[in-house]
């Protein structure tokens, strides 16, 4: 099968590889669409602590199941899954704790390999995180299970209320995927506050009530005309960049909430005033990935059409085209590409 790798930053290699054999418990998934993200692109660019090179890369993905491994009884070839890339193992101390995002295996456990034909689950994903799609949902959409999943967790984390002010910091996918639950929650008002216009257009048309350049605009004093002065209920921060981090408790009014999403590079600092977080009764919450109950909350919000992701995909390429989408997100164009193998036969 046809399956491509990161085999250094810059250097993807469509290579030709024995089709995986799936063992007890196991799964393989014929990938039908694939996704670019905002992971994929830090990789391919430089690289990532995580991932050892070379490696198989791509992990947002939906498909048809090609083969089931010995003891697999709720999937049979042919049917049409959806599935995240992860499952918590179930038995850690933080698994017993009822926080299996922090589960101690997740990161190890995760599979990449979604920009290839086939893809092999392991047994925890088939056995937690793994769903039928139903037909009504295209496998591009179906796709998005991972990424809205991360989103909805944050949201159960930290509730996004009805009535209420939010504002986004970041226009990406994320930020985007942020303004659609914040719609469908009831948000009064939603602010959106990122970089280049067509993204900013984007999240108009998504239902932004204001958009804000962070280029061209004073985002502080922006936010604070349009709430009286008070700042937004909550702020929702999804660049990862330590600036939109530190300047996340200004935005915010007292007694208001801050959503710290987007993960920053390792080592960096911020700093924040005590006297906002302590007089001003300012919560800070940090969240990271999701577990098995967020992921079946966003896989409903996706079927019941609650969540409408299509908007979101900017184009679509055969595998041999993703060098030329990464290109194209490294240049600050469009949000997501679907990468469909099918298109190279
Ligand atoms: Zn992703
Ligand atoms: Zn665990």
């Amino acid at each position: 099968m046809k399956s491509l790798f990161l085999t250094a930053p810059g250097c993807l290699e469509l290579r030709d590889t024995p089709p995986p054999v799936p063992g007890a418990g196991e799964l393989v998934v014929e990938i039908r669409a694939a996704l670019t993200c905002g992971t994929d692109l830090k990789t391919w660019r430089r690289g990532h602590p995580k991932i050892p090179l070379p490696s198989p890369f791509g992990h947002e993905f939906a498909g048809t199941v090609a083969a089931v491994g010995q003891g697999v009884t709720t999937f049979r070839p042919g049917d049409e899954v959806m599935a995240v890339h992860s499952a918590p193992c179930g038995h850690c101390f933080y698994c017993r704790a009822g926080q299996e995002n922090l589960c101690d295996q997740v990161m190890e456990n995760k599979v990449l390999g979604a920009f290839a034909e086939q893809i092999l689950l392991p047994a925890p994903i088939v056995e937690r995180n793994l769903y039928p799609k139903p037909p009504q949902l295209s496998f591009e959409a179906a796709a998005f299970l991972e990424p809205l999943a991360c989103v909805v967790y944050a949201a159960q984390v930290q509730p996004l209320r009805g009535g209420e002010t939010v504002l986004i910091l970041g226009g990406g996918p994320i930020g985007l995927l942020f303004l659609l639950l914040a719609r469908a929650r009831g948000a009064g008002r939603v602010i959106v506050a990122g970089r280049r216009a067509p993204r900013l257009q984007q999240a108009h048309r998504l239902g932004a009530d204001l958009v804000i350049d962070v280029d061209r605009d004073d985002a502080l004093a922006q936010v604070l005309a349009a709430t009286d002065g008070r700042g937004a209920d909550q702020v929702i921060e999804c660049t990862g960049r330590p600036e939109a981090w530190e300047i996340s408790p200004r935005l915010v009014r007292k007694g208001g909430r801050v959503l710290l999403y987007g993960g920053c590079p390792g080592g960096t600092t911020v700093c924040f005033d005590t006297g906002r977080l302590h007089y001003d009764e300012i919560t800070l919450q940090g969240v990271f990935h999701f577990t098995p109950r967020a992921v079946a909350a966003a896989r409903e919000l996706l079927i019941e059409g609650i969540i409408d992701v299509e908007p979101l995909i900017s184009g679509r390429f055969p595998l041999s085209g993703l060098e030329s989408a990464l290109l194209l997100l490294a240049q600050g164009e469009g949000l997501k590409y679907a990468i469909l193998p099918g298109e190279e036969r």
